[in-house]
């Protein structure tokens, strides 16, 4: 990544290096005043994580042969990255509230 050229004039230098809102990220920053200049894409996206949840949404479930399936509104499984396919973690707490987490591996 090349640099960018900093407000106070000086070029900022990549780094994968910052923190945006409690996520690691990665951007610029100048090592004459300190500016930092995220990534703006992933900058995008973490402000798209931090609005979906402060979300409650209500999905209606249907049934495939025995199991019910639970939808995922598309926002949110684009927003952490959930695929056909892929895997999650299922577990149901003292107050029958089910967690769910995008499973480490398959
Ligand atoms: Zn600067």
């Amino acid at each position: 990544m090349n640099g960018q050229v900093c407000v106070c004039g000086k070029v900022a230098e990549y780094t994968d290096n910052l923190r945006f809102n409690r996520y690691k990220i990665d951007g610029w920053r100048c090592k004459n005043c300190g500016e930092e200049f995220y990534n703006p894409e992933k900058a995008e996206k973490i402000l798209i994580l931090n609005k979906l949840k402060k979300m409650k949404y209500r999905v209606k479930l249907t049934r495939v042969r025995s199991n019910l399936i639970l939808r995922i509104p598309k926002q949110v499984s684009d927003a952490i990255n959930l695929k056909k396919g892929g895997y999650l973690e299922f577990t149901l707490n003292n107050d029958d509230e089910i967690i769910l987490r995008p499973a480490t591996s398959n």
